[in-house]
């Protein structure tokens, strides 16, 4: 195998930057959260957990790394 070892060890889960569909808050999220993200402003859903991964339902301007 001649793959480096940052890809094989990468984490899946990352902190987005998101912004409400509802209300245009922008708040940062993790991608593949436990429990469901709700807006800080308005309550709506910015992330549903679905098997180990999320579903983003807000608007993402920014992958943080
Ligand atoms: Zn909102």
């Amino acid at each position: 195998m001649t793959m480096p070892k940052d890809l094989i060890s990468m984490p899946k889960s990352k902190f987005l930057r998101v912004k409400c569909i509802d209300c245009g808050n922008e708040q940062i999220v993790f991608s593949n959260p436990a429990t469901k993200v709700r807006c800080l402003v308005c309550g709506s859903t910015l992330v549903e957990p679905a098997g180990g991964r999320g579903i983003i339902k807000a608007k993402v301007l920014e992958v943080l790394e």
